[in-house]
Order: C-alpha cells, then sequence, then structure tokens
C-alpha cells in the first residue's frame, strides 16, 4: 500500500509556531487508519521548539535555501536556516526509508508550503514559492500536495 509523508499539524498535532494544530480532514483520518500515513514536522524534527518565533523565506524559495543562497529569519530576525534544513533532512530519511512517492503538506508554511510562502516581510503577503522541506522532497522526486489539493491526491492513488 502507497505511503503518504504528511504533515504533523495537519493530523492535529499541536507542533505550529503558535502552538495549534488543525482539525483532521476525514480522509486523512481513513489513511491513517489504514496505516498509511508517516507523520513529521520538519521544524520540530530539525530541533525548534513549540511554540517558535515565525519564520519567513526572503522571497518565499525553499530551494534557494537549501542551496545556501537564501536565509530563514524569525521575525525577531535570527537565523533558523540550519534547524529547517535539519528538518528538511529529516523528511528526506523517511520519504527513503519508507519507499514513499507522495507528500500531503501544510499550504504555505516556510518548511511545508508546495505552491505558495510568505514573502519574508511578515506581513502577509504571499508570492509563488516551496518551503525548504517541500523543495527537498521535490527535488528527490517525490509529489507533494497541499490540504487544498488533498481531492487530487486521493484521485491519484485510487487510479
Ligand atoms: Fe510543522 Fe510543517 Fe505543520 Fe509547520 S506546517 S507545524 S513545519 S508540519
Amino acid at each position: 500500500m502507497e505511503k503518504i509523508l504528511v504533515s504533523a499539524c495537519l493530523l492535529g498535532q499541536r507542533v505550529r509556531y503558535d502552538g495549534g494544530g488543525f482539525d483532521p480532514l476525514q480522509q486523512l483520518l481513513e489513511w491513517q487508519a489504514q496505516g498509511r500515513l508517516v507523520v513529521v514536522c520538519p521544524e520540530v524534527a530539525g530541533g525548534l521548539p513549540t511554540p517558535r518565533a515565525p519564520a519567513e523565506i526572503p522571497g518565499g524559495q525553499g530551494a534557494e535555501v537549501l542551496a545556501g543562497r537564501l536565509p530563514v529569519h524569525t521575525d525577531q530576525g535570527e537565523d533558523v536556516t540550519a534547524p529547517f534544513v535539519r528538518g528538511a533532512e529529516q523528511a528526506l530519511a523517511l520519504v527513503r526509508r519508507h519507499g514513499i512517492r507522495y507528500a500531503l503538506l501544510k499550504a504555505r508554511s516556510p518548511s511545508c508550503g508546495n505552491v505558495e510562502t510568505y514573502d519574508g516581510s511578515f506581513s502577509g503577503v504571499r508570492v509563488s514559492g516551496e518551503g525548504v522541506a517541500a523543495a527537498a522532497l521535490r527535488q528527490a522526486g517525490v509529489r507533494v500536495f497541499n490540504e487544498e489539493q488533498l481531492a487530487d491526491l486521493a484521485a491519484l492513488l485510487q487510479s
């Protein structure tokens, strides 16, 4: 059975920067009951505490962070690049260990976002881009979806 890497906060784990999580969607609960899910919070896996300061990537490009060309910083100006990259490596290790080809990650997160992120100004401005872990997974050949694309992933798994 195809396994799926999932953002821990989408399963209700209270790992978000503000200490919160999200009520799990029914489809996720069904996949969880089938034993399909491998759950990760890249930021916590990378060593960051919960709660923690919000962080953004200037310009919003996680691939540039992985290439060492952009930092991740908090709203207080602290450089948190290293734990973000470590978290991405932890997510990669999980997909390799479990042979995972699909991920369902939280939209717009500086780690997990797969289509958009915030621009680094901490003013709510979105840009096209990816979080650090999402970029690492895509580069490794994993198809990354977000919770707003859950139906697309479900259809793909049934085909
Ligand atoms: Fe953790 Fe990703 Fe959820 Fe942020 S979006 S809390 S990094 S699982």
